[in-house]
């Protein structure tokens, strides 16, 4: 089968780290084209905006969106519109409606729409799903806590409207939970703690139903943790490293200690979509952020500078 030829929108931090590896290492995938206004990726031809890319390379079938999530809209609209089909970064957009939206357009054309979750690729989300999966569970706990210096330099748009503060990686861990818990649970009650200087949250604390709770906080120096606790009648599991790592009973029972197989799986995934003539759009995960928006109790903090 031929490459796939696919448009890399938004060259950024995880295009860079991520998605170019992950387009280079696949024999299924070709880099056609770039877009973004200021980065660029050696070798490939770059375009500045949407719009030239579309009308100049009609053979590329695929766009990628990894742009922040609120100009991911416009993007993806004009992509479904011309015929081609979209993969999403997470979170897929600013809001649930126009992720809504974007669905409907992609069946009208009978195109395929991916809203990716990185972390449900990772190593051991899997097997942590298939042990869970006829386990009664008492209690479950997320701590997700990293430092926004490190892994966000100065992007100041995580903290503007629709950049979701500490709810952009705290989102992974609520993609993972929604996939490994036998049943869903919803939120009953947050805090969130907002920088007196910033429009957005830089930790939340979650209270669900099923006794699940979840710490994430954006202020962590030191080690960092993003481990998901699951207590059960039948043992406890322990999930770490974002998903990668696995533990029963404190005992290690899988995955590998790298984040590195979750893009070649995300692209892989889309491939067998597009063959498959299907798309995959599952908003669980954003549904619990708005929530927490929606219902939790706001606490003003120091102000935060990069
Ligand atoms: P980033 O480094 O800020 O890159 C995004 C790129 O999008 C920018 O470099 C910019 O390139 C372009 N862009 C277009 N319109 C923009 C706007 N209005 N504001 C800011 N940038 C704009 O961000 P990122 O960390 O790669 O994150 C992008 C998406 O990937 C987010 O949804 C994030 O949640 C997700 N993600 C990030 C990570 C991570 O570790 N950073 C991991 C997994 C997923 P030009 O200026 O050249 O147009």
């Amino acid at each position: 089968m031929a490459a796939l030829r696919v448009a890399l929108v938004g060259i950024g931090k995880i295009a860079v780290d991520q998605h170019v590896p992950a387009l280079r290492g696949s024999a299924d995938w070709e880099l056609a084209c770039t877009v973004s206004r200021k980065g660029t990726v050696d070798g490939v031809q770059a375009f500045a905006d949407m719009a030239s890319m579309l009308e100049a390379r009609p053979d590329v079938q695929v766009v990628s969106l990894a742009l922040p999530p609120v100009p991911r809209f416009v993007a993806a609209e004009a992509a479904l519109k011309s015929g081609r089909h979209v993969m999403l970064e997470k979170p897929p957009g600013a809001t649930l409606a126009e992720v809504h939206a974007l669905q409907a357009l992609a069946a009208e054309r009978g195109l395929t729409l991916f809203a990716t979750w990185h972390s449900r690729m990772a190593h051991a989300v899997f097997p942590a799903k298939a042990w869970l999966a006829d386990k009664t569970i008492t209690r479950a706990h997320i701590t997700w806590r990293e430092d926004v210096r490190k892994w966000h330099p100065g992007q100041d748009w995580v903290f503007e409207p629709g950049g979701m503060g500490v709810f952009d990686p705290g989102i992974n861990a609520l993609s993972i939970l929604t996939e490994i818990l036998p049943a869903p649970v919803h939120l009953q009650s947050a805090e969130l703690e907002f920088p007196a200087n910033r429009q957005t949250p830089i930790a939340a604390r979650l209270a669900f139903s099923g006794n699940v709770t979840a710490d994430f906080d954006w202020r962590q120096e030191g080690p960092q943790t993003w481990d998901i606790a699951v207590e059960t009648t039948a043992g406890r599991l322990d999930l770490r490293m974002g998903g990668n790592v696995l533990e029963i009973d404190g005992q290690p029972a899988g995955g590998q200690n790298t984040i590195m197989g979750e893009y070649p799986a995300l692209y892989a995934r889309m491939a067998e979509l597009i063959a498959a003539g299907q798309s995959d759009v599952d908003l669980a995960p954003m549904v619990h952020v708005a929530d927490a928006l929606t219902l939790g109790r706001r606490v003003i903090v120091d102000d935060f500078f990069f």
